[in-house]
């Protein structure tokens, strides 16, 4: 077992935020924190950046309630993460916005899509609506070489062009930043471990028992970038080097959203993949 670096994994890190952008006088920006090790991470550090820089910027800790059937442990553990770096902490919740888990767990599409598209959908609506112009996330170097991957299998090229430490805001989608798109899904762990900063092990959800054998493949997905990693140590920093010059190639491409029929949030079709899912559980 090769030793865990916190000072090169932290240097990494803030070399992101420093070098992109992340974070500059008079921002506001909302983290979302799942509760999980990689938002865990990426809060930590964005809030450490600040207060070392002495940045004028508002910082807010941001949490979906999904309902009942997620354990009360998990917005316990996201708020203890927010106290921990010193931010103030926000939560909405499902239910309250009349959208109902188990109903749409019951549609026939795949619960973790729908959830996907709700949480993304929340996540850039209610901090634009509370003046947040930035929305900083916890995915890593894995998610985007994962995403790369399916892309490219899938042919939806322009798509990579989102993948970059900062993608600036457009329309009504505020801008968003990935201070760990540098380092791996192992090393957020290895990170929150050796600073204990508490965090919930993933797949708190039951309805992921009904989706398993997609998830299986996910999981193998993720299990071949750590593998090559460990074979090819420079592997995750090559690869999004890589992946950031194709997307500023492919930037010029991407078409300005169009705004949703129905609700007016930011989409690429007529109507938003959120009110398609709540126009099913009418
Ligand atoms: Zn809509």
């Amino acid at each position: 077992m090769e030793k865990f670096d916190t000072e090169i994994y932290s240097k990494k890190v803030l070399k992101t935020i420093r070098k992109y952008r992340l974070v500059e006088n008079g921002d506001k920006i909302f983290i979302g924190l799942s509760g999980g090790k990689d938002s865990a991470s990426a809060g930590y550090f964005i809030s450490k950046y600040v207060k070392e820089n002495n940045v004028k910027c508002d910082i807010i800790g941001f949490h979906i309630i999904l309902g009942d059937f997620i354990p009360k442990d998990v917005e316990k553990t996201a708020r203890k993460q927010a106290e921990i770096f010193g931010i103030p902490f926000k939560t909405i919740e499902l239910k309250n916005l009349g959208i109902d888990m188990e109903k749409i767990s019951k549609l026939p599409r795949p619960v973790c899509s729908s959830c996907g598209t709700i949480k993304r959908y929340l996540m850039n609506k209610i901090p634009r609506e509370m003046g947040g112009n930035k929305l900083c996330t916890g995915h890593h170097a894995d998610d985007f070489i994962v995403f790369f991957f399916k892309n490219i299998l899938g042919g939806n090229i322009s798509w990579i062009s989102k993948f970059t430490p900062l993608l600036p805001g457009r329309n009504k989608s505020i801008a968003r930043i990935r201070p760990l798109f540098f380092v791996g899904g192992n090393e957020n762990k290895k990170f929150c471990d050796a600073l204990k900063i508490p965090y919930i092990e993933e797949n708190a959800c039951p309805y992921i028992s009904i989706k398993k054998r997609i998830d299986k493949r996910r999981e193998k997905w993720y299990e071949t970038v750590e593998s090559i990693s460990r074979w090819q140590p420079n592997f995750r920093y090559q690869m999004m080097n890589g992946i950031i010059s194709l997307s500023s190639h492919l930037y010029s491409n991407l078409t300005e959203p169009k705004e949703c029929k129905i609700c007016g949030e930011p989409t690429d079709g007529e109507i938003c993949a959120f009110c398609k899912i709540l126009k099913e559980i009418k």
